[in-house]
């Protein structure tokens, strides 16, 4: 497959090894991140998914030394987890904005790009934790549930111009991220999860890699999460 492929937060983690997995298909990949750094020798323009006036930046910077993105990771993501008497209302702002507001940001700037071309693909990642729940995580799980139904709106809205629009729910994956939980968390989650391991961000990429070009594929959430989340 060719064409531009941007991934955000593509400097570490899943996004990572989705911008790595992307290339090994044939993208041309372009890794949005905070530094505008990325390492792997990977293409890299600064964007911070929390700011507005960054997204129109690294869009327009892609366009100019790129072309147009024919596929959007929205990938960044951040947690601030405690128990909601404990929440602050920086905890919840900026979570919300990063994960949700950042994510309904960067697909609206893709679809001007889309509609022109005639088509497109974005991925949203998402979580299992989305549809399942999470104690000391209600604002990560709202912001991911909301992208459920940003991506099955937009999917309505914009499906007759070829453009699709799908989530990915990981289950743990072994990244910075879970690297926070302490011994009894990740054994009380282990329990929980069919396939008894956590992932690696390879294997979310797989899936991601998947969507990117499943043409008759949209409005869809792919649960990639060891089993956790069935029935969900
Ligand atoms: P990491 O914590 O390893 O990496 C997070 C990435 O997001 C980093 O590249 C980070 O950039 C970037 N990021 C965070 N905030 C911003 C921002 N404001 N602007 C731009 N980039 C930002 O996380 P994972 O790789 O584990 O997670 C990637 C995605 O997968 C997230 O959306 C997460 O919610 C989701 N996910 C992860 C799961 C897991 O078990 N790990 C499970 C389910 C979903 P920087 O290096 O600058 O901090």
């Amino acid at each position: 497959m060719s064409g531009i492929a941007l991934v955000t937060g593509g400097n570490r983690g899943i996004g990572l090894a989705t911008a790595q997995r992307l290339r090994e298909d044939g993208w041309t990949v372009v890794v949005g991140s905070r530094s505008g750094q990325a390492p792997d020798g990977l293409d890299a323009v600064a964007l911070d998914v929390s700011d507005a006036a960054s997204i129109e930046q690294a869009f327009t910077e892609v366009e100019e030394r790129f072309g147009p993105v024919a596929l959007l990771v929205a990938n960044a993501g951040m947690t601030r987890d405690t128990l909601l008497m404990r929440m602050s209302d920086d905890d919840i702002d900026i979570v919300l904005q990063t994960n949700l507001a950042g994510s309904i940001r960067l697909a609206r700037r893709a679809m001007k790009g889309m509609i022109r071309a005639k088509g497109g693909s974005i991925v949203l990642v998402g979580s299992v934790v989305g549809l399942l729940g999470s104690a000391g995580q209600v604002n990560y799980a709202a912001s991911k549930a909301g992208l459920v139904g940003v991506a099955r709106s937009l999917a309505r809205e914009v499906g007759s111009r070829g453009i699709r629009v799908n989530v990915i729910a990981p289950g743990f994956v072994e990244t910075d991220m879970t690297a926070e939980l302490d011994e009894a968390q990740r054994s009380a989650i282990l329990n929980g999860i069919p396939l008894a391991r956590y992932a690696q961000p390879a294997e979310i990429a797989d899936a991601v890699a998947f969507l990117a070009t499943a043409g008759y594929v949209t409005g869809a959430v792919i649960p990639v999460d060891g089993g956790l989340g069935m029935g969900h």
